[in-house]
């Protein structure tokens, strides 16, 4: 998602999750209905992202997007339903820079995939920190290159060595998250679903 999209929380936008975390609270199949996975489609019917049901159901709501697909969920709030889209397509259509993700814990996480990047352990988010692979003591800056996904048993080993030092090794370089890794992470995810494949897979 853009930058710009992220950024356009209007009333309405700030209705429909208020509106979303009370739902969440009283019926409890919606909590993991509204973080089911949601694929996103440029105008153009391109795959540009994937992004959590909450948000696909503001962009809807907002006007921005139409749902192309259902995931065969409704979402009850108050008294209306929603049917939980599974793929989104935005009215607009809009440029998408050639690295258009923010530097950010959730992003390194989904581009590293969950998987500790020294040992291979797929963990879940909550159980997986970040590591400076040139640690920030010796001179490492807070960049897409320089961190990885790491449990917490390799972190507290490597310490503030570089990696060979500590006897490490990293699974592959890390990059920077652009629109390749995007399209990989979008394919690997619409391998399950049938309802994403004809957008991902031509
Ligand atoms: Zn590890």
């Amino acid at each position: 998602m853009s930058p710009r999209m992220e950024h356009e929380a209007g009333p309405t936008s700030r209705r429909a999750a208020g509106l979303f975390a009370s739902a969440a609270l009283h019926h409890d199949g919606n909590g993991n209905a509204l973080h089911a996975p949601v694929l996103v489609l440029n105008a153009s019917y391109e795959p540009i992202n994937v992004c959590a049901a909450r948000r696909a159901l503001v962009l809807v709501l907002k006007g921005v997007a139409m749902t192309e697909e259902e995931n065969g969920h409704f979402l009850h709030a108050a008294r209306i339903a929603m049917r939980v889209p599974s793929v989104i397509r935005l009215l607009e259509y809009r440029r998408i820079p050639h690295q258009s993700r923010a530097l950010s814990r959730k992003n390194i996480l989904l581009r590293d995939r969950n998987t500790c990047q020294y040992c291979a352990t797929v963990l879940s988010s909550s159980e997986l920190t970040l590591d400076h692979v040139i640690p920030r003591s010796r001179g490492g800056s807070s960049t897409w290159e320089n961190l990885v996904a790491c449990c917490h048993p390799c972190n507290r080993h490597k310490g503030n060595q570089f990696p060979g030092e500590a006897g490490m090794k990293l699974m592959r370089e890390p990059r920077a998250f652009n629109l390749h890794t995007s399209r990989h992470i979008m394919r690997l995810m619409g391998r399950s679903d049938d309802k994403w494949r004809k957008y991902l897979f031509y």
